[in-house]
């Protein structure tokens, strides 16, 4: 015999912010492969061509101040494509004399 008791609660929808589309900043190329997340259809904040597909870009500045108790910050940011990465954005870096950090990771 069950103790459990169980009675059927609806749950007020919520407001969320969720990214469904992505713009390259240089080229305008758009992402736009949606799926499912956190209860709603997003783009998916990757440039991957299938499902599990990894291709992320991500070029920001973060600035601010992080305290123990709290803090505050402010992000600057580009979206930018696989393709400007490798045509534009990669061969100016190495023109400037930067070479990138690669590593890889298996989980
Ligand atoms: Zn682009």
């Amino acid at each position: 015999m069950s103790r459990k008791t169980e009675t059927r609660r609806e749950v007020a929808p919520r407001e969320y912010k969720a990214t469904v589309e992505i713009a390259c900043d240089l080229c305008g190329a758009k992402r736009s492969q949606m799926m499912e997340s956190g209860g709603g259809m997003v783009a998916r904040d990757d440039w991957g061509k299938e499902r599990f597909d990894v291709n992320e870009i991500t070029i920001e500045h973060k600035t601010g101040m992080s305290y123990p108790e709290g803090g505050d910050s402010i992000t600057t940011a580009f979206d930018v494509c696989p393709a400007c990465w490798d045509t534009k954005l990669l061969p100016w870096m190495k023109s400037q004399g930067a070479e990138p950090h690669v590593t890889s990771s298996d989980w």
